[in-house]
């Protein structure tokens, strides 16, 4: 198996290099990600300047590496049109340091990235977990493994793009896996203003309300200590759902506490 990974926050962050060592017991692994953080930039695409990529020494050692000067979704395309053309078996972006979830997974650059992997044709997962800085990237790492297995040995559909988020707790406490849909209404943006000296500013802040309390939704889950997995391409892209059975997600969480 071969696995293209990406992230937005940049091709130092942890979580990449936590996600490229746990995946390398398993497959042939390439990263290909911004050169900087790219968080909150979505699904941008630069189409008005030339790209720059190169290769560069990984973190974790004998894993292909390249850096882009560009966006995470400009990182899937240049890697699947020509850094590995396209021999991948999955596509995965992660492990973002904070939530991608509800309204927000419009803006996310990790869900950006793995949506743009799943519009070349390949099975995409965008993996996150709740919290800036977490302590359970290991965690997250191995269930991405799992996923990968899954998919590798068609237990899953191999035509998903799934949004994974991880709450900021250890195995022992997570209560179950949920399949979820995306909550609506999620955020709100309120604007500071402040002074430089020369001119005004403005910081759009961004902060979480919870005014959808169904609970098949995401945020619900994560509130709650659960996994959440949503299946993006049946909101985003209206299609139909891919079956993924409760018993699955009950084998994952298993599996996963396992120790
Ligand atoms: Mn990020």
């Amino acid at each position: 198996m071969r696995i293209l990974i990406t992230n937005d926050d940049g091709i130092f962050a942890p979580g990449l290099w936590t996600l490229a060592k746990e995946l390398k017991n398993i497959a042939q692994v390439v990263v290909v990600a911004p050169d900087r953080e790219q968080s909150a930039i979505g699904t941008a695409v630069t189409l008005r300047q030339p790209l720059r990529a190169q290769r560069v020494s990984p973190i974790v050692p004998e894993v292909e590496t390249y850096s882009v000067a560009g966006t995470p979704a400009d990182s899937v395309i240049l890697a699947l049109g020509k850094l590995v053309k396209n021999k991948v078996d999955l596509v995965i972006s992660g492990i973002n340091q904070g939530p991608n979830l509800g309204d927000d997974v419009l803006i996310s650059g990790t869900v950006g990235a793995a949506l743009q992997g799943y519009l070349c044709g390949f099975p995409a997962l965008a993996i996150s977990v709740a919290a800036v800085d977490s302590l359970h990237l290991d965690d997250a790492a191995r269930l991405a493994v799992l996923l990968a297995r899954k998919i590798d040995s068609n237990s899953l559909p191999t035509d998903i793009l799934l949004n994974v988020n991880l709450p900021d707790l250890p195995l022992a406490k997570i209560k179950g896996i949920k399949i979820t849909r995306l909550a609506s209404g999620g955020y709100t943006n309120t604007i500071e203003e402040g002074f430089d000296g020369k001119r005004e500013y403005y910081w759009v802040v961004r902060q979480k309300v919870n005014t959808d309390t169904d609970r098949k939704t995401d945020v619900w889950a994560i509130d709650q200590g659960n996994i959440s997995i949503t299946s993006l391409h049946t909101h985003l892209l209206n299609k139909s759902s891919p079956s993924i059975s409760d018993s699955l997600c009950s084998d994952l969480l298993q599996e996963l506490q396992k120790t």
